[in-house]
């Protein structure tokens, strides 16, 4: 990766080399951290922003809820802190990555005293699967892990230790010569890509898994608004595997991966093999809206 300048580490900037924690750092070692995924993009001719800043914030603290870690900040001071990263390191577009964390003092899995610790991080960071895949889309094969049942670990939360099952997920289908995983509920259903939400289209009708068991994404909201506004169809409910392979379309979101088509799942074509043009028209529109072409959507984005 490209490193940065600086890191803001409990409030205070310090130099990306010298960013380090100690190796009792409690989340290290049993994995309850709380993290952000943000993008900033360069806007035509004035500046940078943020997408969708105050989301992010808002989602970022209410993982430290679920997680019950009391953050030690205020979402005004984040929202600035994260603005001022990018700054500080003279981004102009880039990917920036709050975490939350509990540090050293205590071992054991009942952390009394341990403090909890906050980083933000930026840098820039190009197309997550691959500028080639926002383009011609991907292939993907459905993962033998399951995701995360409710009752065993909280999947409204972007907590650090549910990304160990994306890791294998991902880690299982790259080995097997694909780019990205999709991974079934516990009852069977499709649930989402290992770190994005999972859209199909058919008839001209967009679905996505319904939010009961994956990541609220803030890129899928912003695809179901951005639909409603083209006076598309889209509906959230669970669908199956076979419903995936017999889609016209189907594309994955997330901050990192943005619309990213997905145009093989488990050695079948999905359509046409290639991006969709329901698919293309909601890309070609996300990327107005983030790069500040739309002005209808200003409100989305936080000036740098
Ligand atoms: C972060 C994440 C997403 C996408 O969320 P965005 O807010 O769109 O970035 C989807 N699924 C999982 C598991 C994630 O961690």
């Amino acid at each position: 990766m490209e490193k940065s300048k600086k890191i803001w580490l409990d409030g205070k900037f310090v130099d990306w080399d010298k960013a380090n924690v100690h190796v009792l750092t409690h989340t290290l070692h049993y994995g309850l951290g709380v993290f952000e995924g943000i993008r900033c993009y360069k806007c035509e001719g004035d500046g940078s922003a943020v997408f969708r800043l105050n989301e992010h914030t808002d989602r970022f603290f209410a993982s430290a809820h679920i997680a019950q870690m009391e953050m030690p900040f205020s979402k005004d001071v984040i929202n600035g802190a994260v603005k001022e990263t990018l700054r500080v390191n003279g981004l102009d577009e880039g990917y920036i990555r709050p975490i939350a964390f509990l540090g050293d003092g205590s071992m054991g899995i009942y952390p009394k005293e341990n403090p909890v610790r906050v980083a933000i991080a930026a840098w820039r960071w190009g197309a997550y699967l691959g500028e080639e895949g926002l383009k011609k889309g991907i292939r993907a094969k459905i993962s033998s892990f399951t995701r995360h049942h409710v009752n065993v670990s909280m999947t409204k939360a972007k907590i650090v230790g549910n990304y160990v099952n994306s890791i294998l997920a991902k880690r299982e289908v790259v080995a097997a010569g694909y780019d990205e995983a999709v991974l079934l509920d516990t009852d069977g259903y499709v649930a989402e890509g290992s770190g994005e939400n999972i859209f199909i289209v058919k008839d001209g009708i967009l679905k996505t898994t319904p939010l009961t068991s994956v990541l609220a994404g803030i890129t899928r909201d912003s695809v179901i608004r951005i639909a409603g506004d083209l006076s598309m169809k889209v509906i959230e409910q669970r669908f199956t595997r076979d419903e995936l392979y017999i889609a016209d379309e189907a594309f994955f979101t997330g901050t990192a991966a943005e619309i990213t088509p997905v145009r093989e799942v488990d050695g079948r074509k999905i359509g046409d093999n290639k991006p969709g043009p329901i698919t293309k028209q909601i890309q070609r529109a996300f990327f107005d809206i983030v790069k500040g072409k739309n002005k209808k959507y200003g409100a989305w984005l936080s000036r740098v």
